[in-house]
């Protein structure tokens, strides 16, 4: 029997279907754009909308990993489909209406980071919300994917009425003057682009300690490795509750995977493996409904264990609440 290729299978399929109708073939033309970002969902009584901001392709080299062989990042993103030069690197944030309140976690990147990326107000106007309607935005932590989306690239506030609450050791690292001395001249740029968004507005900011609510319902946990303040958060309501991972793991194929795996841009690296272990772990024990900032759209499902680390297991689409 001949070997079956791509080709031969589908120029198969191509002729046991027949040559399609005259009506079939007439011309449509292109779409020529995206559909909406946007994922509905609920959690208790209060209902959450999953925010597409578009997608970063990271450059990576073979320092990508600090512990790992290059070849063994390979293999993973070979396993993941993924190319070997960028990591995938989707945008997520997530509003929660309490019923009381309309509280936006993490901004993305506010079109500021490439320019495969931004959607979020476009997204936001598909969902039917007014970012004027916003009346808190709760900060998982400081790199510009989390924060930029608070100002458009012209410095002015894209959600002019909310609250802007962000972790208190969050704020002390970066806003340290002499941790910015002290940092590599890329990771100045982080700490210049904090200032860039917060010296302004530093009045609207106020700081929480993780541990602590910060609206009915969202409970806010430490999480620091990733950088020193992280935060991840828990949403409750009724009998149902949400983990929001924020960035605990990037795309899981590589991290979840992976756990023990210390990307370069952790600040400390070490931590944020502990810190991923503890909360995966917790997540796969309780069966926790769970959305990564950096997972793909809609950035939520479950998370298992596995012999050598974790599976994210997607939530099936669905579109009634
Ligand atoms: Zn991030």
């Amino acid at each position: 029997m001949p070997e079956l290729s791509r080709r031969t299978l589908l120029a198969g399929t191509v002729a046991a279907l027949g040559a399609p109708a005259a009506s079939a073939i007439a011309a449509e033309p292109p779409a020529g754009a995206a559909t909406a970002g946007i994922y509905r969902y609920k959690i208790g009584s209060y209902e959450l909308t999953a925010l597409y901001d578009g997608i970063w392709y990271r450059p990576i080299t073979d320092k990508f990993i600090r512990n790992a062989r290059f070849a063994e990042v390979e293999h993973a993103l070979d396993a993941a489909f993924m190319p070997h030069d960028r990591l995938a690197t989707p945008f997520t944030t997530l509003i929660v209406n309490t019923g009381n309140k309309l509280v936006l976690i993490d901004t993305g990147t506010g079109g500021q980071i490439a320019p495969s990326a931004g959607v979020l107000r476009d997204n936001l106007a598909a969902a039917g919300i007014d970012p004027k309607a916003v009346d808190a935005i709760v900060i998982s932590h400081f790199h510009p994917d989390h924060i930029n989306g608070i100002k458009d690239k012209d410095n002015n506030l894209i959600f002019p009425n909310a609250e802007i609450m962000v972790p208190a050791p969050e704020w002390a690292y970066w806003m340290d003057d002499a941790n910015m001395n002290a940092a590599s001249a890329d990771l100045k740029l982080t700490f210049r682009n904090q200032r860039r968004i917060f010296s302004d507005i530093a009045k609207q900011v106020t700081q929480f300690e993780p541990g602590n609510e910060v609206a009915p319902g969202i409970v806010t946990l430490p999480a620091a490795g990733h950088t020193p303040g992280h935060t991840v958060f828990a949403i409750h309501s009724g009998d149902a509750s949400l983990l929001v991972l924020s960035d605990t793991a990037q795309h899981p194929a590589v991290f979840a995977r992976h756990p023990d795996w210390q990307a370069a841009f952790d600040i400390d690296g070490a931590a944020a493996v502990a810190t991923r272990k503890k909360i995966f772990d917790h997540a796969a024990a309780d069966r926790m409904l769970v959305t990564g900032y950096h997972f793909p759209f809609p950035a939520c499902g479950h998370l298992i264990k596995t012999a050598s680390g974790y599976e994210h297991v997607p939530v099936e689409w669905q579109t009634t609440l």
